[in-house]
């Protein structure tokens, strides 16, 4: 048998993908994926939809995408880090107080940053931005970026970001993230467990030092993205290296966003046996499918 296609990040309209978690199951179909993670930002909303439309043979990791900050390793202040949680139990009191906190949050900050633009004169209709956001959705600036393009002040989700979101603009309003080894615990706490997501993904900012990744390897943290959109080739092999020599397990995934990012599902894929480790270490909901 052919190695099965592995794709464990993806976004769905549950947090700023652009997929329903039916629409993106059937995606994740279409491309051959056999194991298809759900990795919404700060929520577990889409997974009974998603899990509800599973073609058979095809399997579902049910997971989610922490919004996390972290120190850097280098003394300056800290920086926005991304934890993907798997397999851990939706209802563990810890993860339901801290994403439900959290996208209350985002919801608050969503409204600042749309008010500073009114101010100078940016037509964003916040109204419109949470309109269409699902029960249980994470809102994000990628709503507000649609916002902006359907008002005409920009021609893409892209630029609105290049122009307007990006995290040091006068628009830009921070959120209060999870330290980032307190998401490992809870996640681990709930029977999960946590993946670094795109540590290295330099374009967004300012990122780790390997010596964090370590002390979180210390902590219960079971693996790294290696194999990530934005992670340059010489940063995927000094992943590579850092995941063998602190034995955590290395997956690659493409964080696919239906239309808000031009990556394809399945874009970067997750091994075989990278895949069973992962699982392995997990008590808390099992995989469903074939
Ligand atoms: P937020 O969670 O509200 O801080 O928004 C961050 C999200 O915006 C990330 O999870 C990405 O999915 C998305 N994002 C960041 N930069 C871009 C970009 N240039 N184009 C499209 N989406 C982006
Ligand atoms: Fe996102
Ligand atoms: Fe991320
Ligand atoms: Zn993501």
């Amino acid at each position: 048998m052919a190695s099965p296609r592995i794709d464990l990040h993806a976004h769905s309209t549950a947090s700023d993908g652009t997929d329903s978690p039916a629409e993106l199951v059937a995606a994740a179909q279409r491309a051959g994926v056999d194991v298809l993670a759900i990795t919404d930002h700060d929520t577990t909303s889409g997974w009974a939809a998603a899990a509800d439309v599973l073609p058979p043979g095809m399997r579902l990791v049910r997971g989610a995408e922490f919004s996390c900050v972290s120190e850097t390793g280098r003394g300056d202040r800290p920086v926005s880090v991304h934890l993907l949680g798997y397999l851990f139990d939706p209802a563990h009191a810890a993860i339901v107080g801290e994403q439900t906190r959290l996208r209350a949050e985002r919801v608050e900050r969503l409204h600042k940053m749309t008010e500073k633009m009114a101010a100078d004169g940016y037509p964003v209709d916040v109204d419109l931005v949470f309109a269409q956001l699902p029960e249980g959705a994470s809102a994000g600036r990628p709503h507000l970026a649609r916002a902006l393009v359907a008002a005409g002040v920009v021609g893409s989700v892209n630029e609105a970001f290049a122009t307007l979101l990006y995290s040091g603009s006068p628009y830009y309003v921070p959120k209060a993230d999870t330290p980032v080894r307190t998401a490992i615990e809870m996640v681990r706490a709930a029977g999960g467990v946590a993946v670094f997501a795109h540590p290295l993904a330099r374009k967004r900012g300012r990122v780790v030092e390997p010596s964090v990744i370590a002390a979180l390897a210390a902590v219960g943290l079971a693996g790294v993205e290696i194999d990530h959109p934005d992670h340059a080739p010489e940063d995927r092999e000094l992943l590579r290296g850092l995941a063998a020599d602190l034995g955590l397990v290395g997956t690659g995934s493409s964080d696919y966003h239906g239309t808000n990012k031009t990556t394809p599902i399945a874009a970067e894929t997750t091994g075989a046996d990278a895949f069973e480790q992962l699982v392995s270490g997990a008590t808390g909901v099992g995989v469903i499918g074939a």
